[in-house]
């Protein structure tokens, strides 16, 4: 199967093979043919399956196609609109559309909060045929009067489900009454909840299904490791996991913002150039640590599961869990970041005794038990020390004592193992 069977036309064809990408991944060899015939569709794939080429390449194809494609039309109203649930992640989704549209006549823009509203209008005035946004800065334009909606033919609700987490319902229900009855509906999530059912029953017509990967379940070229060891030890534990094995680019889970923080100071003092990504940072911020991070200037990003959503990086070859999510949803999030499009990739958490529940659901969910290693010199304690005072918890259900405590997990072979492990307009 190649790009050329999948009924694309030239021009995008080319901007595929200047990427460099000769085979359709399982979800572009599904989707696209289905958003080509103008079908709905539901498609259940995480990030990492190559799933933002899926919808944006057929939709340049249907903008381009038959009488549509007239050369250098740039239209007034907008043709398609993608949600996405952060900012990064429609940063990333339009860069995908001038990637893949730049050797057409269409024009794009990302528009979302957090920066100012004045250049996102001018932009808006001049024209855009696919406008990507987050839904409350949508929202704002509606009120404004800066953006018409009437005239969208394909709707995309990109990562649906981190939509609903996010609390956007409401949101994206008072967009959806703005657009036009006739219209393409494309839904992408990575698990199907019964919200998420909800949602589509309520939206999509006679949907086609692409189901790639199973659910809950990581890439297979994902390695997945457990490092047990002592809450007070974690900090030291991750230099000396950064000064023994080389690791060059490294994306450092934190459950807070604050933790994110102070993580990331602390790695910068044992000299790791370091940076923190979290929802109080600026978008300014954000952006430049992203991409110094990208550009290799950066060894360690730490982020919140949130701030981290949508962070595209070709080949990321570790994800660390340096404290594990309360949902365990968030775990398989998070271990997408890394193993993507065949690439090998490292997933370690390191895990103290308060989280081995967390752990636990996490084994529940992904369905099999992760491997534990103990590094010299950081074994767990037979028993937990006293608990720090804990931020207020999200809706995970009040937690027992642990039943685990004190309770000794040998790695793997009984011993103790050292394992070697801005918005833009063109
Ligand atoms: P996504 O799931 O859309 O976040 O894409 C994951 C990564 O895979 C991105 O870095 C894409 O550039 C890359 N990618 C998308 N399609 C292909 C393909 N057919 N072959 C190789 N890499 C791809």
């Amino acid at each position: 199967m190649s790009f050329a069977n999948l009924g694309l036309r030239a021009e995008i064809l080319r901007a595929v093979t200047d990427q460099g990408y000769d085979t359709p991944t399982p979800i572009q060899q599904q989707a696209i043919p289905a958003v080509l015939t103008g079908k709905d569709l539901m498609a259940t794939a995480q990030t990492g399956t190559g799933k933002t080429a899926s919808f944006t390449l057929p939709i340049l194809q249907r903008l381009t196609d038959g009488a549509n494609n007239r050369p250098a039309r740039v239209a007034r109203t907008p043709r398609v609109l993608v949600l996405t649930p952060t900012r990064e992640l429609a940063i990333q989704v339009e860069e995908s559309v001038r990637t893949y549209g730049k050797h057409l006549p269409i024009n794009s823009l990302a528009v979302f909060g957090g920066v100012g509203i004045n250049p996102q209008i001018a932009n808006l005035r001049r024209g855009v045929d696919i406008l990507v946004a987050t839904p409350g800065r949508l929202l704002d334009h509606v009120q404004q009067r800066t953006v018409d909606l009437s005239a969208i033919e394909i709707l995309v609700l990109d990562e649906a489900d981190r939509m609903l987490d996010m609390g956007f319902i409401r949101d994206i229900r008072k967009i959806i009454a703005l657009l036009p009855k006739q219209r393409q509906n494309l839904m992408f999530s990575a698990t199907f909840s019964p919200d998420i059912r909800e949602l589509a029953s309520g939206l999509l017509h006679q949907p086609v299904s692409v189901d790639v990967a199973a659910r809950n379940t990581a890439a297979e070229t994902v390695t997945q490791k457990v490092i047990e060891t002592n809450r007070e030890q974690k900090k030291e534990l991750l230099c000396h996991l950064f000064a023994t094995r080389g690791w060059h680019q490294v994306l450092v889970f934190a459950r807070t913002k604050h933790g994110a923080d102070a993580l990331a100071k602390t790695l910068e003092k044992s000299g790791i150039k370091s940076a923190a990504i979290h929802g109080d940072k600026s978008q300014g911020a954000r952006t430049r640590a992203l991409s110094e991070f990208k550009d290799g200037k950066l060894v360690a990003l730490v982020a919140t599961d949130i701030a981290a959503r949508g962070i595209d990086i070709d080949a990321l070859p570790y994800v660390i869990n340096y404290e594990l999510p309360n949902m365990p949803e968030d775990y398989v999030h998070r271990i997408g970041r890394t193993g993507r499009a065949g690439m090998e990739g490292e997933a370690i958490s390191l895990v103290c005794h308060d989280e081995r529940p967390q752990l636990k659901d996490i084994e529940k969910l992904i369905k099999r038990s992760l491997e534990r290693v103990v590094i010299e010199g950081f074994e767990p304690s037979a028993v937990a020390a006293p608990r720090p005072p804990q931020p207020p918890r999200g809706p995970r259900k009040p937690q027992g004592p642990g039943k685990s405590l004190g309770q000794k997990t040998p790695a793997k072979g009984g011993r103790p193992q050292q394992h070697h492990t801005g918005s833009r307009h063109r």
